[in-house]
């Protein structure tokens, strides 16, 4: 049978029809979301992925505001800055874009977010929350986007084998922690591949899902998977083909042709999990505003 071609377009758009009816709820009850975004710096992907969250947040009806600071913004400023949103009550959420220049240490940065305002999930004291499945915490916003792909596709984790190729602390680790859990959209029984995996294929010829967040281009191929199998490529990595338009395109981490061939579902690259991650940011802001307006409409 042909696989399920997840589109990740489609769940955000849905995603986000819902949110925009809870903001407008909100709105009538007097509360606004607010995040505000600082980017220091001219990284031409950071300004795209700024501009598309400011998009995001205008479309719902989020309060949004975007900080741009000088490639020479000193640590101090930006750490004062965050101090001043920290305590502006106007804002429920903080994201600053990463990466930073390297004069700014990205560690003192996280920190600095109060844990309450960090809709990234990366503060650690968020990442601790997640691994104790604490209510009140902020998943990281991809691998978020993962699990939602996978319950509103039909494809709950529960019970299944899920191997997952890339331990970062963006993406691998915390898929392999919130799958994990004992809750509705995981209680998987979760397998983490890496660099260091000696015979990767037998782990991933006994998964039931693979989520696939390696950065290696067409890495995981038809024969490496099983009859049925579930795919969450999450991999985006621009290759060089004459034939495209620029003289390149995207591709994910899984080789699409070959391992569809098998599968029972899988997502696009381009179009799969790309396009929750933000949707999921614009989800932990507005859950950051019901949480700080004890909000329960
Ligand atoms: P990363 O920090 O570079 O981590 C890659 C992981 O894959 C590492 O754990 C590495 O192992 C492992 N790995 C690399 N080559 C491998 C191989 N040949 N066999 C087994 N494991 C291997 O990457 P990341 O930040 O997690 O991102 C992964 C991919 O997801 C990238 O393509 C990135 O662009 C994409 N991404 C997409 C989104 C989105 O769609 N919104 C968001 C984030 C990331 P070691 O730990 O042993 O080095």
């Amino acid at each position: 049978m042909a696989a399920q071609i997840i589109s990740g377009n489609e769940v955000a758009k849905s995603i986000r029809a819902e949110l925009k009816d809870e903001v407008s709820r909100m709105k009538a009850g007097g509360i606004t979301p607010g995040l505000v975004v600082i980017i220091v710096g001219e990284d031409a992907a950071s300004q795209v992925y700024v501009r598309k969250k400011g998009e995001a947040c205008q479309e719902l009806g989020i309060n949004s505001e975007t900080i741009r600071l000088p490639a020479d913004t000193k640590e101090a400023e930006l750490l004062a800055l965050i101090d001043k949103y920290n305590a502006d009550e106007k804002f429920d959420g903080i994201l600053v874009q990463l990466p930073l220049p390297k004069h700014i240490s990205e560690e003192k940065v996280l920190l600095r977010i109060d844990p309450g305002k960090d809709v990234d999930g990366f503060h650690p004291v968020n990442v601790g929350k997640m691994v104790i499945g604490a209510a009140d915490c902020y998943l990281p916003c991809t691998p978020h986007g993962v699990q939602e792909l996978l319950m509103r596709s039909g494809n709950d984790p529960k019970g299944k084998h899920v191997v997952v190729l890339g331990r970062s602390n963006i993406v691998g680790k915390p898929i392999t922690n919130i799958l994990l859990q004992k809750a509705p959209g995981a209680d998987a029984t979760v397998t983490i591949c890496h660099s260091r995996t000696k015979d990767l294929k037998e782990f991933t010829l006994r998964a039931d899902i693979i989520v696939a967040a390696m950065g290696v281009p067409n890495f995981l191929k038809g024969d490496m998977v099983k009859d049925g199998v579930v795919i969450m490529d999450v991999g985006v990595n621009r290759i060089s083909d004459p034939t495209a338009k620029g003289g390149c395109r995207l591709v994910g981490d899984v080789d699409f042709e070959s391992v569809k061939e098998k599968a029972k579902a899988i997502t696009p690259v381009p179009g799969g999990v790309g396009p929750m991650t933000i949707t999921m940011l614009m989800k932990n802001t507005v859950k950051a505003a019901k949480i700080h307006h004890d909000w329960k409409g």
